[in-house]
């Protein structure tokens, strides 16, 4: 007998998850849930497969992520087409995000050995009989705990650099996505038949939670501020480090001399890509006086024209998670009770699974859909004075995750000013597809980085090594030093420290 299932909410029946498209309710597939034995056997197996990966050496391991990467990008149309099955995301979006990944597999590869490699640095004057190295060492085994929303980008952002770095990934995705987890395991397993380097362990949020306590020698978990502290409670028992990559409620800062055309059309793209399902996402918008007429105007005008619906053509597909419908549903209707103004959309934009472009207006800084993140297609846009005005509010909430700035001449200078990980100036969301660039936030965003060198060592040990070349030519790290040896000593620090400048 099958049982009724709400379309998009996650079973688990005889065992197995069960994921169904969150527009039509098509079952999507069935996937064994882990138990915790199950969780610490395959991190048992990681563990042995992560001496043999991290012996392959960046050249052995680049080889093979490279290859990883070609095999995605040559199957790019069937993953984006399952990604929209499950998820419900446009397929033009899919594509975006997944064309994204592989790029960040790519540089991973490519740039391991410069980053993470042994190098010399300098040794002290006083030890200068020494040779000092510096190199990044593989953790060993690392979990990755993932979302939904990009359910391809955001766990590769953690499974590439890891593995690039020369650790074995246990990979629990979201209950939502479990396809698209599998369909990636199962193409790195193709490249890599040998060991399990990269697993995959489906289950609901206990199963993440069964991975914080496996004994994994690093958590990097991507998801809600909520299950972030819950994470880091969990590994905190074993002194697990952790990795967060958590909320947002990003906002955008319009300064008096933008381009308003381009700002508008990042400002709609930036808050309404993925039905609004994007943790840096654009969800306030601050605009200078001066140009808030015309600014609005026009973003109204390209939001008006979106089209809605569970085709994969759509521009804003249904809302992936049921559940949040009600949250987006309260931000709007509270705003609304407390003096905003629905521009476009509006309480009855909310028809579920879909919530239309929705824009709201004088909605007072303190209320929820100013300060909380609304994961939905909706954007409040307010009047400010100046860009510096707008600085302060863009800083006015407990998150610090990205950010978008639109002016021709202060750009930079209001970049440094907002308090986040990354900032577009005169674009939006750009940083997430620089692999060069670290990617991470402050306060209730998380801890940590992904991506770039610094996400790189994410997932490593620094090593430091000193090597003794010789005799030593002031002998101080030996009760045998002479009275002489610290007269000398006492005579170099002082010329080399005691200036003032
Ligand atoms: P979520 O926190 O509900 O779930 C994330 C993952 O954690 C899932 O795999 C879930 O099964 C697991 N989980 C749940 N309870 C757990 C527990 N107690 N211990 C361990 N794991 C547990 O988040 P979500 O709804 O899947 O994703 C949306 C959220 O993710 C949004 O807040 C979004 O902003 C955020 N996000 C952040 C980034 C980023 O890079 N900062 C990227 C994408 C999404």
């Amino acid at each position: 007998m099958t049982a009724t299932r709400t379309p998009g909410v996650p079973a688990i029946d005889e065992g197995s998850l069960i994921s169904t498209s969150p527009a039509s309710g098509d079952e999507i597939g069935r996937f064994p849930v882990a138990s915790p034995d199950h969780v610490t056997d395959a991190v048992a197996r990681a563990r042995d497969a992560a001496g043999w990966w991290a012996g392959l050496g960046f050249a052995g391991r680049r080889k093979r992520l490279l290859a990883f990467r070609s095999v995605l990008t040559n199957r790019l149309e069937e993953l984006a087409e399952l990604m929209h099955r499950e998820g419900g995301k446009p397929i033009a979006d899919a594509l975006v995000e997944a064309i994204g990944a592989i790029d960040h597999i790519a540089w991973a590869a490519n740039h391991a050995r410069k980053v993470l490699g042994r190098r010399r640095v300098g040794s002290s004057v006083l030890l200068a009989e020494h040779t000092s190295y510096l190199e990044y060492l593989p953790f060993g085994v690392i979990g990755v705990i993932g979302p939904w929303n990009y359910p391809v980008l955001t766990p590769m952002g953690s499974i590439a650099y890891a593995l690039a770095a020369g650790n074995a990934v246990v990979f629990k995705p979201s209950e939502y996505t479990p396809a698209v987890g599998q369909w990636i395991v199962d193409r790195f397993a193709e490249v890599v038949p040998e060991r399990p380097v990269l697993q995959i362990v489906h289950g609901m949020g206990d199963v993440g939670g069964a991975l914080c306590r496996s004994g994994v020698d690093k958590i990097a978990f991507t998801g809600s501020t909520a299950t972030g502290k819950k994470v880091m409670a969990a590994a905190a028992e074993s002194l697990t480090p952790v990795l967060l990559e958590c909320g947002g409620k990003d906002a955008m800062i319009v300064a008096a001399d933008a381009d308003l055309d381009a700002a508008a059309d990042a400002c709609v793209w930036g808050g309404l890509t993925n039905a609004g399902q994007t943790c840096v996402g654009i969800e306030r918008v601050y605009v200078a006086d001066g140009v808030y007429d015309a600014f609005l105007g026009r973003v109204v005008a390209r939001a008006a024209k979106l089209t809605v619906g569970e085709e994969g053509t759509a521009d804003v597909g249904p809302i992936t998670m049921p559940s949040q419908i009600d949250v987006i549903r309260r931000h709007i209707e509270d705003a609304l009770t407390r003096g905003g103004r629905a521009v476009l959309g509006g309480a009855e934009a909310v028809r579920p699974p879909f919530v239309s472009p929705t824009i709201l207006v004088d909605v007072p800084e303190d209320a929820a859909a100013v300060q909380e993140e609304t994961f939905g297609p909706t954007l409040t846009i307010a009047r400010v004075k100046d860009a510096d005005e707008a600085v302060r509010l863009a800083n006015g909430t407990g998150y610090g995750l990205g950010g978008a700035i639109f002016s021709k001449s202060r750009g930079l200078e209001l970049a440094r000013g907002v308090r986040s990980g990354m900032t577009s100036i005169n674009s939006a969301l750009t940083f997430a597809g620089m692999p060069s660039l670290p990617f991470g936030g402050v306060g209730g965003s998380g801890f940590g980085r992904i991506h770039g060198e610094d996400g790189l060592r994410e997932f490593t040990r620094a090593k430091a090594i000193v090597k003794r070349r010789g005799p030593s030519l002031l002998a101080i790290t030996t009760f045998d030093r002479a009275p002489k040896t610290m007269r000398q000593v006492l005579k170099i620090v002082k010329l080399v420290h005691g200036r003032s400048k």
